[in-house]
């Protein structure tokens, strides 16, 4: 059994292991198909200075 040859340079989806072109298509692809994820870690990384959370 042969692997196909993966081309190091290119981006990888850590989540779904999906190869891309370039990172532009890979934040592309999880704006979109790991919506959540993305949201999730943005909120963790830079909380907006204007969100303002009321419990
Ligand atoms: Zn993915």
């Amino acid at each position: 059994m042969v692997l196909p040859m993966v081309d190091q340079h290119k981006p990888k989806c850590y989540l779904c292991s999906n190869v891309f072109e370039n990172l532009e298509e890979l934040r592309r692809h999880q704006e979109v198909d790991h919506k959540e994820f993305v949201e999730f870690h943005k909120n963790d990384h830079s909380p907006a200075p204007g969100d303002v959370t009321v419990f």
